[in-house]
């Protein structure tokens, strides 16, 4: 059935590759973004797919941000919270300012962007959600801290929001991607990529769109039964 979707941060990278999966299901997709004014327009413009600019990390940007999507596109059924930044450090040598900023974009941002669709999604008795976890949040990673606090925070907010949502027809999942190529991994020197490669038993990055394809399973009809779910995404490099 085709419902409306919002996917944060879905004007690049993994999260774009989410929004076109969710629009070729047919259904009607808001993507937001930080800041990237730019990107965001080249995506509108090719994809024909609505974005919207706020900061997840602020609760009232988000709640005022969802009620203007809403308003323009009708009630959210399908929320893919994805937007997600790194600042990594060593422990010794992160500051303060690098643990508030990743935990208020990773961690409270989920929080910012499931609260103000929950009510609407229990009142009408479907909800789909998935969060965009990391490998990392499940195994740790050295200079990342920060971002597997929050992506390991993220798994712990499906588990409980799938018991919490089971009776009104809400099922919540993430999705743990390994290493992927966007612009941000692609960007890192070749030797160091190599490196990263040679840790994937696959032999290769994961593309955008393989992660892609387990959000469109996890947000349709189907996988109504599916609920409080981990899939991970990671060519074989860490299984739980
Ligand atoms: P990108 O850096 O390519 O894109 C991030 C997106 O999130 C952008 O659209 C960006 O907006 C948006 N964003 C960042 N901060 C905020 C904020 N405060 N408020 C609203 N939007 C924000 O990221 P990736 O595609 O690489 O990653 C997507 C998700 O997947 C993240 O959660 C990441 O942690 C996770 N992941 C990525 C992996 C990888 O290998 N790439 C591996 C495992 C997990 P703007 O365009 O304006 O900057």
């Amino acid at each position: 059935m085709a419902r409306t979707a919002l996917v944060t941060g879905g004007s690049r990278g993994i999260g774009a590759a989410i929004s076109k999966a969710l629009k070729a299901e047919g259904h009607t997709v808001a993507a937001t973004y930080a800041g990237n004014d730019e990107a965001a327009a080249k995506f509108t413009e090719e994809t024909g797919i609505k974005t919207y600019k706020w900061n997840v990390g602020d609760y009232d940007e988000s709640a005022a941000g969802i009620a203007k999507v809403e308003e323009d596109l009708g009630p959210i059924d399908i929320v893919v919270a994805n937007a997600g930044i790194t600042r990594d450090a060593p422990f010794h040598k992160m500051t303060p300012q690098q643990w508030k900023e990743v935990i208020d974009t990773n961690l409270t941002g989920v929080f910012n962007t499931i609260h103000p669709v929950w009510p609407g999604m229990r009142e009408r008795g479907f909800g789909r959600i998935v969060v965009i976890s990391s490998i990392n949040g499940q195994k740790g990673q050295f200079a990342q801290v920060n971002y597997a606090a929050t992506k390991a925070g993220d798994l712990g907010i499906i588990k409980s929001l799938a018991q919490e949502g089971a009776a009104k027809g809400i099922t919540a999942n993430a999705v743990c991607p390994g290493y992927i190529a966007t612009e941000m991994v692609m960007a890192v020197p070749e030797k160091v990529r190599d490196s990263i490669i040679s840790q994937i038993p696959t032999g290769r990055l994961g593309e955008p769109e393989e992660i892609a394809r387990c959000v469109a399973f996890l947000t349709s009809d189907d996988a109504g039964f599916i609920n409080g779910s981990t899939i991970s995404a990671n060519g074989g490099q860490f299984f739980v």
